[in-house]
C-alpha cells in the first residue's frame, strides 16, 4: 500500500527530512567492524551535546519504552520504595513499569492537564524518607504539559539527594534539558519524537549517582543491560545487533540538529508552540492545559468542543485533508485531540493544520471564529 503525502503531525512518529531518509538507505556494515566504530563514537559523543551531559550515554536499539525499563532495571531492588510522579497516561505508564519489576511506587498523583506541584513532592520526600528514587516525566505527551523539572530536580537531587529518573522522550532536543546542570541521573529519550528519525531507537544517559545505584541494584536485567552497554562501547561496539539504518539516519540528524544550534531549535519549538496555541485559541477552541507558562512545545491537547465527536474530527482532517492528529489517551480518550509540533516542523506545516481545522470544524457542528 502506497501512503500518500500527509502532515503527519502526531506527537511521534514525526516527518523524516529526505536526506534522513537516503542516509538510511545506505548499505548495511559489520556492527563488529571499524566502521561501526567511527559510527557509534561519532553518535554518542553528538548525542551527549544534545542531552548537554558530560555522562554517559548510550544508544538501545528498542523503542522509548526500552529506555525507561533501562532506567528502573539498572539503578533498583524488588522492594525499593520509589516515589511516581503522574498527571497523565505517559506518568502512569513509567510507575506500571517500575512496579512489574517489583518496586514498591508511591503514586504522587495530579489534575490531567495540569502541572506536577514541587511542594507535593517535597511533602511526600520528607513523610517517606525510605524512597530511594524519584520517577518523573518531563513532558507529558498525553496531556500537553511540560513540567516544572528544573524545580523537581532541584528538590529530589539538592535537598533529599534521591535518585532522580526521567522520561523525556517528547521533550530531549525540543525542550531545554540541560541534564548535568539539572542533575538528572538517568534520562530516556527515544529517535521518532525530537531526532527526526524513525521509531527504534532509545537513548540514556546515566550519571555517577545511577553508577553507584547500579552496583547493587537486582532487578532481572539482561537486554538492556547498561554494563554490557558500557563494556562494549568501549570497544566500539553495541552488545546485541543495533538498528544500523536508524543509526545512520541519526548521524545526520545530530549534524542537523548541532548545525542548527541547540539554542536554536529550543526557541523554534518555542515559537511554533505558542503559534500552535494562540491559532486555535483564536479559533474558538479550548486548551486543556490552562498555565501557558507550562504548556507543551512539543504537543498541544485541544477540549474537544461540546457537542463535537473528537473521533469524527480526526478522522475528517485525515481522508478530506491529509492532516494527521492525535486523539486523547487513557481517560481523556474522548476528550482531547492533539497537534504534535516536534522535531521536523515548520510553522508552515501548522498553518496548514490550522487552515483544514477551519474547513473541517464546521463539519463537525462547530462554528470556528
Ligand atoms: N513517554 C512519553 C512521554 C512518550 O511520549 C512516549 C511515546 O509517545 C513514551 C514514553 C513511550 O515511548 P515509545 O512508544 O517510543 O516506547
Amino acid at each position: 500500500m502506497e501512503i500518500p503525502r500527509q502532515n503527519l503531525r502526531t506527537p511521534g512518529p514525526t516527518p523524516v527530512p529526505e536526506d534522513i531518509v537516503e542516509a538510511m538507505s545506505q548499505p548495511m556494515i559489520n556492527h563488529r567492524g571499524p566502521e561501526f566504530l567511527e559510527l557509534v563514537n561519532e553518535v554518542t559523543e553528538k548525542l551527549k551535546q544534545v542531552f548537554m551531559t558530560q555522562n554517559d550515554v548510550y544508544v538501545l536499539t528498542a523503542s522509548g519504552t526500552g529506555a525507561l525499563e533501562a532506567a528502573i532495571v539498572n539503578t533498583l531492588s524488588q522492594g525499593d520504595q520509589v516515589l511516581g510522579l503522574s498527571a497523565g497516561a505517559f506518568g502512569d505508564r513509567f510507575c506500571d513499569t517500575a512496579e512489574a519489576y517489583g518496586a514498591e511506587v508511591r503514586r504522587l498523583e495530579f489534575e490531567w492537564g495540569g502541572p506536577i506541584d514541587p511542594d507535593g513532592v517535597r511533602d511526600a520526600l520528607r513523610e517517606t524518607p525510605e524512597i530511594k528514587a524519584v520517577l518523573v516525566t518531563h513532558n507529558e505527551t498525553s496531556t500537553g504539559v511540560t513540567h516544572d523539572l528544573e524545580t523537581i530536580a532541584g528538590i529530589v537531587k539538592g535537598e533529599f539527594h534521591k535518585l532522580l529518573l526521567v522520561d523525556a522522550v517528547s521533550s530531549l532536543g525540543c525542550v531545554a534539558l540541560p541534564v548535568d546542570g539539572w542533575k538528572c541521573d538517568l534520562v530516556a529519550t527515544a529517535s521518532q519524537k525530537g531526532f527526526m528519525i524513525p521509531p527504534g531507537l532509545s537513548f540514556i544517559s546515566i550519571s555517577h549517582d545511577g553508577w553507584e545505584a547500579q552496583k547493587t541494584a537486582a532487578m532481572p536485567r539482561f537486554y538492556f543491560d547498561l554494563a554490557a552497554a558500557r563494556e562494549y562501547l568501549g570497544t566500539g561496539q553495541t552488545p546485541w545487533t543495533p538498528n544500523l539504518s536508524a543509526l545512520y539516519g541519526l548521524r545526520l540528524a545530530l549534524t542537523k540538529m548541532l548545525d542548527e544550534g541547540i539554542e536554536n531549535i529550543f526557541d523554534r519549538h518555542a515559537g511554533i508552540g505558542q503559534f500552535t496555541r494562540s491559532g486555535v485559541v483564536e479559533m474558538g477552541l479550548e486548551l486543556l492545559c490552562r498555565d501557558e507558562r507550562r504548556a507543551s512545545n512539543t504537543v498541544t491537547a485541544i477540549r474537544v468542543p461540546a457537542g463535537v465527536d473528537g473521533a469524527k474530527l480526526v478522522g475528517l482532517m485525515r481522508t478530506e485533508e491529509q492532516v494527521v492528529l492525535a486523539g486523547g489517551q487513557g481517560k481523556l480518550a474522548r476528550d482531547i485531540f492533539r497537534i504534535g509540533h516536534l522535531g521536523h516542523v515548520t510553522r508552515e506545516d501548522i498553518i496548514e493544520v490550522l487552515e483544514a481545522l477551519k474547513r473541517v470544524l464546521p463539519k463537525v457542528g462547530f462554528s470556528a471564529g
